[in-house]
């Protein structure tokens, strides 16, 4: 590299650099119209060893804390044994790996360096939002409708939060309606710290073989949605993109306590430009927690006992997220 270039690239290192950010620093190449960097210059930040578990394929990091996982050609990761999507797929050129920036800044180094708040400003009260309700129903299968088991896991999940001492807020709590839009707003003026919109999944294709549980975060400004076809390519930023480091932090702890305690199928952390996520003006996920459509899936689903169970991990996950932030 020539002094000009040099300087170059540091001075874009200066522009993007912050104490947490150590990847601001490293050198930048373009592939697939995004910003990537050197696998092993960002490993190199964080003191990790690489592995190639299947030479050219799969590469592991570790180091005394963590480990990751990361396919190449793939959007899948894992950290710490919990499948999260990336923005842009893992990339092999000529031997070198290489990840895209706006996935380290905004889906790994959230959860590898937790944001923090200040002292002042600690968790205080949960918005729940069971999703659907009224004149929308949600998924149905049979007699079965997603709205009455959303209200039934957000009731247990409400007394779980309550008894840990937080203060706890919902959008509903009977049998109505509530525009999309409306539902963060409503975690706003309750003065809310966090949202939380529970959902149950269900498939019209494949009902015996697609279960498990996924969390969603909101989509970062600039990269595809998880579930995007590639057709769709709504890149745009919204509000709720201020809480990227959080809402991240906040969908893994919850799908990591999911996938750890109960016995689900990990479907991911993954990123959607919902309604109820875009304009959140405070860090919000979408829990999906189970699939309807699934035989056994939806015998626990419509359990009592296992909803208990349910609410149990999605609060120890919200819990997490606090014990993170506010340490
Ligand atoms: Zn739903």
């Amino acid at each position: 590299m020539n002094l000009a270039a040099a300087a170059l690239v540091s001075l874009a290192g200066l522009l993007t650099a912050s104490a947490q950010n150590p990847s601001g620093k490293l050198e930048r190449t373009s592939l697939f119209g995004s910003e990537y960097i050197r696998l092993t210059d960002w490993a190199g930040t964080g003191h990790w060893q690489v592995l190639w578990t299947r030479r050219n394929e799969e590469v592991q990091l570790t180091n005394s804390w963590s480990k990751l996982v990361f396919t190449v050609d793939s959007h899948r990761a894992e950290i710490n044994g919990v499948t999260i999507f990336l923005s842009s797929p893992v990339a092999l050129r000529n031997g070198t790996v290489f990840l895209s920036l706006l996935d380290v800044e905004t889906a790994l180094n959230p959860v590898l360096f937790p944001p923090r708040n200040t002292v002042s400003v600690p968790i205080v009260r949960v918005c729940l939002d069971p999703g659907h309700g009224g004149k929308d129903p949600g998924n149905e299968e049979g007699r079965r409708q997603e709205k009455d088991y959303t209200l039934l896991l957000a009731r247990d999940l409400r007394e779980l939060l309550a008894a840990s001492g937080l203060k706890v807020a919902v959008t509903r709590n009977g049998d109505n309606f509530i525009p999309l839009p409306d539902r963060s707003e409503l975690a706003r003026k309750q003065d809310a710290d966090l949202f939380v919109s529970l959902h149950f999944n269900a498939v019209l294709a494949d009902k015996e073989e697609i279960k498990g549980v996924e969390v969603y975060c909101l989509t970062p400004a600039g990269s595809e949605s998880t579930n995007a076809r590639g057709d769709s390519a709504d890149t745009s930023a919204c509000a709720g993109n201020r809480f990227d480091a959080k809402n991240m932090l906040l969908a893994y702890e919850v799908q990591k306590t999911l996938v750890r305690t109960l016995p689900v199928e990990d479907r991911g952390v993954k990123r959607a430009r919902f309604a109820v996520l875009r304009n959140a003006r405070l860090p919000a996920v979408l829990i999906e927690a189970g699939f309807m459509s699934h035989p056994q899936e939806s015998k626990r689903i419509f359990d009592p006992q296992y909803r208990r169970q349910l609410a149990r991990a999605i609060a120890d996950g919200i819990l997490a997220y606090k014990r993170l932030v506010e340490r």
